[in-house]
């Protein structure tokens, strides 16, 4: 048995997805911008998956953009909001994906933008006190808050940030990478001015995402070019992503329930085994309690040993393909910003697992089985 159990990296593609983009790969070539019927009938199977996307969401057709993922959708937002608008103050949190931090950081290099950081407590919950006084002390603020951690898991409550944005006039980016496909996301609802989605994160194709953008924000586009979405994104569309990521969208949101509550089961049982097999196991971040982390993450946190190291090979050799936290990031702790950010204990090992739709209770107990041996044998 090979057990994939790193599904937060990506997922794997649905078959009904699949069979939505081959048409789109073999008959229906047409370049959607041209005026010819190959173009027509291209360009209208493009609009209907962004209704689509729109209706999931519960917005109009006119906010929603299609990208080449989550990470030019992060950098869209936050990017053309501050040149945009000419803002100059951001907050954002230390434990985002550095598809954020990374462009924070830039632009706080290269635009002189000033950059707070929230604060938070050693499990990652965040201080909303903190926004609520950086906040009062500067208008003009773009808030960029993930909804959910992909590497501790941790739910942040979107509603109530957005909340406090509108109190001081913020625009708020919320990172939902993580949280699109596996919890029903209503635009009106939730109250940010810009949320995301990376179809490869809910059974969808690589390399294609989309941006939801409040219509009432007058954003500049990333990149320039031809007049692909509404002058919003240069470059010929990624016609089958796109189709596969509407497919992909419209069956997380047909299932959801049903594959959030098989899930969650994994992931209790994962916690249950783990438990029942080491004696010195915890998690990290919020990952363990139910309703404050997401369904599909677990991030293990390992007695000190020697193997802490080669953790990640070790599993690999062992069959299990997991990771250390995001998906560029090795086994070690200090190969984890978002673990070096909550001051875990560095001799400690730890590991994400993160499941999905394909994963059965039998490659749960292997690995929670195969775990506990490689520690057994060395803590003996
Ligand atoms: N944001 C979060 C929270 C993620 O987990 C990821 C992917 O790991 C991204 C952004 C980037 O998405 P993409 O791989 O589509 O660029």
């Amino acid at each position: 048995m090979r057990v994939y159990l790193d599904n937060a990296a990506t997922t794997p593609l649905d078959k009904e997805v699949f069979d939505a983009m081959a048409p789109f790969m073999l008959e229906h070539y047409g370049n959607p911008s041209s005026i010819h019927s190959h173009g027509r009938e291209v360009r209208s199977a493009i609009e209907k998956a962004r209704r689509t996307v729109a209706t999931l969401l519960n917005t109009s057709p006119a906010e929603i953009f299609f990208t080449s993922g989550g990470t030019e959708a992060d950098n869209a937002a936050i990017r053309c909001t501050c040149r945009s608008l000419g803002i100059k103050h951001a907050v954002t949190t230390k434990l985002e994906h550095h598809a954020v931090l990374h462009t924070m950081e830039l632009l706080a290099q290269q635009e002189g933008v000033k950059v707070d950081y929230l604060h938070h407590d050693e499990r990652g919950n965040l201080d909303l006190e903190h926004l609520e006084e950086l906040l009062a002390s500067q208008p003009q603020t773009l808030v960029s808050v993930m909804h959910a951690n992909n590497e501790i898991g941790n739910l942040n409550d979107v509603e109530a940030i957005a909340a406090i944005c509108k109190k001081y006039n913020a625009v708020f980016h919320s990172d939902t990478v993580q949280t699109m496909g596996h919890y029903r996301h209503d635009v009106q609802k939730l109250g940010a001015n810009f949320i995301v989605g990376s179809a490869h994160k809910f059974h969808g194709p690589k390399g294609v995402g989309f941006l939801y953008s409040d219509a009432g924000i007058k954003i500049q586009p990333l990149i320039q070019g031809g007049a692909q979405e509404r002058n919003m994104r240069g470059g010929t569309e990624n016609v089958y992503g796109i189709i596969g990521l509407a497919k992909a969208l419209e069956i997380a949101y047909r299932d959801m329930e049903e594959h959030a509550t098989y899930i969650q089961g994994l992931k209790d049982r994962m916690i249950y085994k783990l438990q029942e097999q080491m004696d010195e196991v915890s998690f990290n971040g919020m990952s363990e309690f139910g309703d404050k982390s997401l369904y599909t993450v677990l991030n293990v946190s390992l007695p000190a040993s020697d193997i802490n190291e080669m953790l990640l090979f070790s599993l690999d050799i062992n069959k299990i393909s997991a990771s250390g936290g995001s998906a560029c990031s090795s086994g070690a702790n200090t190969g984890s910003h978002v673990l070096r950010a909550l001051d875990i204990d560095p001799a400690r090992g730890s590991v994400r697992f993160s499941f999905s739709k394909y994963n059965t209770p039998e490659e749960i107990d292997f690995a929670a089985e195969t775990l506990a041996q490689m520690y057994k044998k060395v803590l003996a």
